[in-house]
């Protein structure tokens, strides 16, 4: 080792313990002053969730939604650029070419299948996509009774497109780095508890916030 090497380590020696150390008491001592301390600080940590809805950072990234144009059919034109992009691998796209009646595209997507379980939700996909057919959206409490509940399919990112369509939160963000109109908030609107659910609350409204309803508008959108 280079002597130059050998005056940048710095040898720490462990410390004798003198009697009271050895008896371990300074130590207890020291924790249970810690634990005092936190027991009888004034400030509340505990958010008292459902009934209070956490305050979550600005541009959270939640639950994806597959958005509708104009016509109301799917946006989305199978061109897999998301499927590609997704760094955890959790997109499966089947395409299909679009009938003669759809002269705007070639394809759109027979199925679409997102594991919402899998998912690491960066925003890579949205950022991915060409048409802004994929966003994430504000919705965080999804829930399931299986596995199978969280992987959504076309018609379930479709309903959640549905739910939040009109809501000012969303989309979190827009493709090409643009960001959407949440980036405008200074802060996030407040969300009522949930048993006084604004009526704006297009999410919460759910019968059960989280789980997906879809909307029955199935076949070629
Ligand atoms: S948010 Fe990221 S991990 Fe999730 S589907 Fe999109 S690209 Fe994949
Ligand atoms: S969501 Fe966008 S990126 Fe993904 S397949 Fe459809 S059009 Fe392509």
């Amino acid at each position: 080792m280079s002597e130059t090497k050998k005056k940048n380590i710095r040898w720490v020696e462990e410390p004798e313990l003198g009697f009271w150390e050895t008896t371990f008491l300074p130590a207890v001592m020291k924790g249970l002053k810690t634990t005092l301390r936190h027991v009888t600080a004034r400030r509340t940590v505990t958010q008292q969730y459902p009934e209070v809805k956490p305050e979550l950072p600005l541009h959270y990234r939640g639950v994806h939604r597959l958005n509708r144009d104009e016509q109301d059919r799917v946006k989305c034109v199978a061109c897999m650029m998301c499927a590609t992009a997704c760094p955890a691998n959790c997109i499966s796209i089947v395409g299909q070419a679009a009938p003669p009646e759809w002269p705007d595209r070639d394809k759109f997507p027979q199925s679409f299948e997102l594991d919402e379980l899998r998912c690491i939700y960066c925003g890579m996909c949205e950022e991915a996509c060409p048409v802004d057919a994929i966003e994430l959206t504000h919705i965080y409490d999804l829930t399931g009774e299986s596995r199978e509940d969280l992987l959504y399919d076309r018609e379930k990112l479709l309903g959640v497109f549905d739910q939040t369509r009109n809501d000012a939160r969303d989309p979190v963000r827009t493709g090409r780095g643009v960001l959407g109109p949440a980036s405008e908030f200074q802060e996030l609107p407040a969300l009522g508890p949930a048993t006084s659910v604004p009526t704006s609350d297009r999410s919460a409204k759910a019968e059960s916030s989280g789980v997906i309803r879809t909307t029955g508008r199935e076949g070629q959108r």
